[in-house]
């Protein structure tokens, strides 16, 4: 094969974008509870079987809780938030890796201040997010922690 013809090179543009590469809605309005937040797919590779996107939350935005089989590795690249996986709740910063296992409720918030981005790595081909039905959010408020930061 030949490596030039697969090359790719996408400078950064500063501000956390980078050409060439389309700046898009987290996700559909609609199809979940979700604020403030954009998607940049950075890189697509079907025989990696992965993808790598990079997602940023204005103040007071918040990813989708949700839940599924495949799972998450995340690293965070700009500012700080929260983030809540099964029953922890953490202050995350730049840097901090986080991994969600398959099947764990999980949320980013962003924090006050610069907006809050990160890496998310996750499989081409991936089953559709679950969203907490009454019952479930009632067990995910047992937990002090959690209660807490649901409410936010
Ligand atoms: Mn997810």
């Amino acid at each position: 094969m030949d490596i030039e013809q697969r090359s790719t090179f996408r400078p950064g543009q500063g501000n956390f974008r980078w050409e060439g590469v389309a700046h898009q809605p987290y996700k559909q309005e609609g199809e979940a509870p979700f604020k403030d937040i954009s998607r940049q797919v950075l890189f697509h590779d079907d025989a990696l079987a992965c993808e790598l996107r990079y997602f940023e939350m204005d103040t007071g935005g918040y990813s989708t809780l949700e839940r599924h089989e495949h799972t998450h590795a995340v690293m965070i690249l700009r500012g700080q938030g929260q983030c809540m996986v099964g029953s922890e709740v953490r202050a995350v910063k730049q840097f901090d890796l986080v991994t969600i296992p398959a099947w764990t409720w999980h949320q980013f918030r962003a924090s006050a201040g610069e907006p809050f981005g990160f890496l998310c790595m996750v499989n081409t081909t991936r089953d559709r997010p679950v969203l907490p039905g009454e019952a479930e959010l009632a067990e995910m408020r047992a937990n002090p922690a959690v209660a807490a930061f649901l409410r936010e």
